[in-house]
């Protein structure tokens, strides 16, 4: 497998435990929208580590964008990442990803989840219609909410976010209901995109099998 080194161009906060990278891109790199690689730090200690992260941006531009959530109660891998900086380096393998865009849809994502999607509906943004596409996204609270501002513009009132962990004006409390997936799923839905952590992931599959949504019109990734 073969290994860049890429060189951190810029970092910025998303969240209080997300941030964003943005690093050099190797020539002739290519990727799709959804799409993701296996990211190592460039020590010694770690360097058998790969952990797979999204890209975020678009593929027609020069560098590559990764929008990563850490775990700093755990000393893994994202602890470490968090702790770089613009000039700093990390290694970046193949491309790979279950997740790519074929036609509008249902999005459902739960926390870092909405990565593969970023670089989807920035690509609808820039090259066409969002159409009947809906997006139902789940946090513990406000604060926890990737990119907010940016998927309202893009997605309006397409957009449901969903709470677990606090009520607010404007966003659903709970958990992702089967009733909300049967009043933003669309007869012009081609697929249902679903991508999230392992419990999120469970009982989703297990409202979309109740509502017999089949298998094949479902894109997902587990993160
Ligand atoms: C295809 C794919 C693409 C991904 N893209 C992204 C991305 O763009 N951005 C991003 O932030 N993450 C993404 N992830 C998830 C990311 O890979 C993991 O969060 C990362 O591998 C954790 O590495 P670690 O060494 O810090 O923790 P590990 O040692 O791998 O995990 C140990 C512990 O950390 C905690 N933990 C780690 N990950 C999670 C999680 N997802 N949910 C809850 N607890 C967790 C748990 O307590 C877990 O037991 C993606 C995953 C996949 C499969």
């Amino acid at each position: 497998m073969k290994k860049h080194k890429v060189k951190i161009l810029e970092t910025f906060p998303v969240t209080h435990d997300v941030k964003c990278f943005r690093t050099e891109k190797p020539s002739g790199y290519d990727f799709s929208p959804g799409q993701a690689t296996e990211v190592f730090l460039d020590h010694p200690d770690w360097n058998e580590e790969g952990r797979p992260f999204t890209f975020t941006n678009l593929p027609d531009e020069e560098y590559l964008e990764f929008i990563i959530k850490a775990y700093p109660e755990h000393d893994g891998v994202t602890k470490q990442i968090h702790r770089l900086d613009a000039g700093d380096h990390f290694l970046v393998s193949e491309v790979f990803g279950a997740i790519n865009y074929q036609g509008e849809g249902l999005f459902i994502a739960g926390g870092a989840g909405i990565t593969p999607f970023i670089s989807i509906f920035r690509m609808i943004a820039t090259e066409g219609d969002f159409g009947s596409t809906r997006l139902i996204f789940g946090n513990k609270t406000q604060a926890d909410i990737i990119l907010h501002d940016e998927l309202k513009e893009m997605l309006g009132d397409d957009l449901t976010n969903v709470l677990s962990d606090e009520s607010a004006d404007g966003f659903r409390s709970g958990f992702i209901t089967r009733e909300m997936i049967v009043d933003h799923l669309k007869k012009s839905h081609s697929k249902v995109y679903l991508c999230g952590p392992p419990k999120m992931m469970e009982q989703v599959m297990g409202h979309l099998e109740e509502l017999e949504v089949s298998e094949d019109s479902i894109v997902k990734e587990e993160m």
